[in-house]
């Protein structure tokens, strides 16, 4: 079984931490709980977000959880959490292939709002890795790359937990727009809440800039969706979609962690 490891990037990883409560027993999808979910997720579409946080982290809590790539959306989330639910448990996918200036925002928010978001890391490293693959994964297989580095990670981190927040907009992507606001997540087997899936990317940095929210300054050279650098550029003058510099020219559009599988329209 694969395992992970959770460490900051300047601290070995056998760092010790504290882990947050495990839940002694994973949800399960039954029609009750479904059917508590779609009432939940109408009722709140047309609540503000932090009321919605402030739902999930009462129905949820301590098994509520964030994962977050400190993009716009997650870093307003995390100003969110700062003031209605302080303790939850954030995480980072940390592939080992982030930008600098997206680690450095981990410290930055840390010393905003006193949340420490803990970089969970694949069983390998980048050396170890690339040498068992015989060089950069992401080069070649980029789906078998995001599988081991994100999606093997998350499938861990959600052990023991109920729900899991992401700042996805339903205005990002045609897989995006079917979101539900509380759903069911097939994938992870955990109840999935969009906070922000009805605003919009100007109602996203308004925010920020009215309430001085830290942000990556790659998003001031031309870099509005950031993952990992090597899958990751600046959109072109003329690109209208924010997320064209990801996997450009692959036809990839999504690591995995938000595509819909067998939706039965409970959510993804
Ligand atoms: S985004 Fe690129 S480098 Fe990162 S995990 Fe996916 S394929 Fe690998």
């Amino acid at each position: 079984m694969t395992t992970m490891t959770s460490a900051r990037r300047d601290q070995p990883k056998s760092a010790s931490r504290v882990w947050p409560p495990h839940a002694p027993q994973q949800l399960e999808a039954t029609p009750e709980l479904l059917a508590e979910l779609a009432d939940a997720s109408a009722r709140l579409e047309t609540a503000t977000p932090e009321e919605i946080i402030t739902w999930a982290h009462e129905r949820f809590a301590p098994y509520l959880t964030m994962a977050t790539a400190f993009g716009p959306e997650g870093c307003v989330i995390l100003s969110m959490l700062a003031k209605v639910a302080p303790d939850t448990y954030v995480f980072n996918l940390d592939t080992g292939y982030q930008f600098q200036q997206t680690l450095d925002l981990r410290d930055r928010i840390a010393e905003k709002y006193g949340i420490e978001v803990d970089m969970l890391q694949p069983e390998l490293s980048v050396p170890e890795y690339e040498a068992l693959h015989g060089g950069p994964l992401y080069k070649t297989d980029p789906n078998q790359c995001c599988f081991d580095r994100k999606i093997k990670v998350l499938r861990q981190a959600a052990q023991g937990k109920h729900a899991w927040m992401s700042g996805i907009r339903r205005d990002q992507s045609a897989d995006r727009a079917q979101a539900a606001i509380v759903g069911w997540d097939k994938k992870f087997n955990l109840v999935k809440v969009s906070p922000l899936a009805n605003w919009s990317k100007s109602d996203i940095w308004n925010r920020i800039l009215a309430e001085d929210v830290p942000y990556n300054p790659l998003h001031d050279q031309g870099y509005p969706s950031i993952g990992c650098w090597p899958c990751t550029r600046a959109i072109l003058h003329g690109e209208t979609d924010e997320r064209a510099g990801r996997w450009s020219g692959t036809g990839k559009t999504e690591c995995g962690l938000h595509t819909i599988q067998e939706s039965d329209g409970s959510g993804i």
